[in-house]
């Protein structure tokens, strides 16, 4: 399994990323909440998976970049000057927030 959200939107959005990459995906749990109806849409995850084992890595690669792309890049810290990765919410130096 590569992703998997509560919200079947931002699933669904992950998949058309990664299919534009030309990763092939399978989508698990899709239609759960229709074929057992005991079962709340809100209980089954959706679940994306690589056809091709070999996709894994890249995958993986495309969903961080993806998802991190709000803050794209390192980042200087106002208060000590330390370059931060874009990923950090605070200076890992001297705890400025990014913001
Ligand atoms: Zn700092």
């Amino acid at each position: 399994m590569v992703y998997t959200n509560a919200n079947r939107f931002i699933v669904a959005n992950a998949k058309n990323i990664l299919e534009s990459y030309g990763v092939q995906i399978a989508v698990k749990n899709e239609f759960a909440s229709s074929a057992i109806g005991e079962v709340s849409p809100f209980d089954t995850w959706v679940e994306l998976w690589v056809v091709r084992d070999r996709d894994y890595d890249m995958a993986c690669r495309i969903l961080e970049s993806a998802i991190s792309d709000e803050h794209a890049a390192p980042w200087i810290c106002k208060s000590c000057n330390e370059e931060n990765d874009e990923s950090f919410e605070f200076c890992w130096n001297c705890g400025q927030s990014a913001v």
